[in-house]
């Protein structure tokens, strides 16, 4: 593998620049340890730089006067340079955060590409309102722009957990300040590169690189955001809402963690599909997904027959060099990260879970970082590795006896982000489905998937929904004009 050279440079007001007092921090590939580049390590003097740039845009009204027909087109454009560039971004994110490439590429840049599309399609087809108030007078509802959207996201879906929330925001006429995560900067500044090309003014869409409480928190805490929409750790998310609190009360939406529950009763209508979708939802992304249904419920009957089945399919799983086009499991995104995974195994083995599969480091000689996918057995609700997102390669399978007790253990979280069911008794399922406190039930299935569904969380999973004609909601604010009719007739 050679080298590759990545631009770390900051982009603000359409001019890639380092961070104003020359400071960068080491941007290392967990592949295998190499160094990829230096980034901009920007602070509160590039945050304040790049809201007043896109202060600027807003005020002269370089990208919000547009037609939203005319908005439409450059986003549809942005799409398009994405996968004009997929093979150079999915390589990027790979280098980058270590998933294996061929998801890079086919889900990442791909699902990034249809976002953009999707609501710069949406953007000229949403009428507002009339009120049906008294003929007196008319009362006009309509959807403006907030101004200055700060977006703060992490590193285990860089581009699509960013497109989640410039799309709706740039296609709704705000300006953007992106601050990506430091373990993953790379594809949010080219993704602002492309932007530009497509045709977004300067000033619209900036990228601050750098750590969370050194580029983060000035973003939430700015008096000239109007909106902070995060996605990332529960921990730091609380934080956000204190720091929006704190400042202007700006707009706070939160996207958080989670620690899905995944019910299988003896019922299922075919095991093997959902032996499938346990073992591969849970890997996929090397477990490194909010929505990864790290709690599996099976029946006691068909228990035995399940953890065989899901056995057979970990060495499947084993990781590789994410590089190589037919890897599956690459590796987890720096050493910080999997030592927290290794932390928790470790955890899980000292509280007395059964160990059934891997549990150790896996390539060490790499240089890289990667960890075996690894199952516990007779998991109980209090242990560790039954509570906290470990959001890494780990299933904990836990028991139940019956409907009531698994919805009881399922909601058991301080996390309501998704979960399954799988049963082929329609009111079994959906009477659970109802019972679970989650943003997200899927029944029979764990993969379905579209922009055009909600993602979001109850409880402590988040505030706000991505995806969807509702993640509209989160970047407008609603005016309501009332006109006086003095009618002649
Ligand atoms: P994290 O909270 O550590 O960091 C997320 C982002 O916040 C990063 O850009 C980081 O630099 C920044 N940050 C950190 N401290 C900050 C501070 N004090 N002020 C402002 N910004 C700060 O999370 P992570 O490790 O990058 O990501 C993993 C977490 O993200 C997991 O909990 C996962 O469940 C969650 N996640 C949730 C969703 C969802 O849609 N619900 C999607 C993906 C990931």
């Amino acid at each position: 593998m050679t080298t590759a050279i990545y631009d770390g440079r900051a982009l603000i007001n359409g001019t890639r620049v380092p961070a104003q007092d020359g400071q960068t921090f080491d941007c290392i590939s967990p592949v295998d340890g190499r160094l990829l580049t230096t980034v901009a390590r920007c602070g509160q003097a590039d945050v304040d730089a790049a809201v007043a740039a896109g202060r600027a845009a807003f005020e002269e009204r370089r990208w919000c006067s547009m037609a939203p027909a005319a908005r439409k087109r450059v986003m549809i454009k942005f799409a398009d340079q994405l996968l004009a560039h997929a093979d150079e971004l999915a390589l990027m994110e790979t280098l980058d955060m270590g998933k294996p490439i061929q998801y890079a590429r086919n889900v990442d840049v791909n699902s990034a590409a249809n976002c953009l599309r999707w609501y710069g399609e949406a953007v000229d087809k949403i009428y507002d309102e009339i009120a049906p108030t008294a003929s007196t007078a008319l009362a006009l509802i309509q959807r403006e722009p907030m101004g200055v959207v700060g977006v703060i996201v992490p590193w285990n879906y860089p581009m699509i957990m960013a497109a989640w929330k410039i799309a709706p925001a740039l296609a709704a006429g705000n300006s953007v300040v992106l601050k990506p995560s430091e373990k993953s900067p790379l594809t949010a500044l080219r993704l602002a590169e492309l932007a530009l090309e497509a045709g977004i003014p300067p000033g619209v869409f900036n990228v601050v690189p750098g750590y969370g409480v050194e580029a983060g928190s000035p973003l939430a805490l700015h008096m000239d955001v109007d909106c902070i929409a995060f996605t990332g750790s529960t921990r730091v998310g609380k934080q956000i809402h204190v720091m929006a609190g704190q400042s202007n009360l700006k707009r706070a939406w939160t996207e958080l963690g989670g620690k899905s529950p995944n019910i299988v009763f003896a019922d299922c209508p075919n095991l093997d599909r959902a032996v499938q979708a346990a073992v591969g939802s849970i890997f996929f992304n090397q477990g490194e997904s909010c929505n990864a249904p790290s709690r599996l419920f099976v029946e006691a009957s068909i228990r035995e027959q399940f953890l065989e089945k899901a056995l057979a399919l970990v060495p499947g799983y084993a990781p590789a060099n994410p590089l190589v086009p037919d890897t599956v499991m690459g590796a987890i995104v720096d050493q910080t990260q999997m030592n927290s995974v290794l932390r928790y195994i470790a955890l899980g083995k000292q509280e007395g879970a059964a160990l059934l599969a891997g549990g150790e480091q896996a390539l060490v000689d790499t240089g890289g970082c990667y960890v075996q996918p690894t199952i516990f057995a007779g998991v109980t609700p209090d242990m560790t590795i039954a509570r906290e997102e470990i959001f890494g390669p780990v299933l904990s399978v836990l028991s139940f006896t019956d409907a009531a007790d698994v919805v009881c253990q399922a909601n058991a979280s301080v996390y309501g982000l998704q979960a399954a069911v799988w049963s082929r008794d329609i009111n079994k399922a959906l009477g659970v489905a109802r019972a679970l406190r989650a943003g997200t039930v899927h029944v029979n299935q764990y993969d379905e998937d579209d922009i055009t569904v909600p993602f979001g969380g109850y409880k402590q999973s988040g505030v706000g929904r991505d995806k969807s004609l509702h993640a509209f909601d989160k970047y407008t604010e609603t005016k309501t004009t009332w006109i006086r009719i003095d009618s002649p007739v």
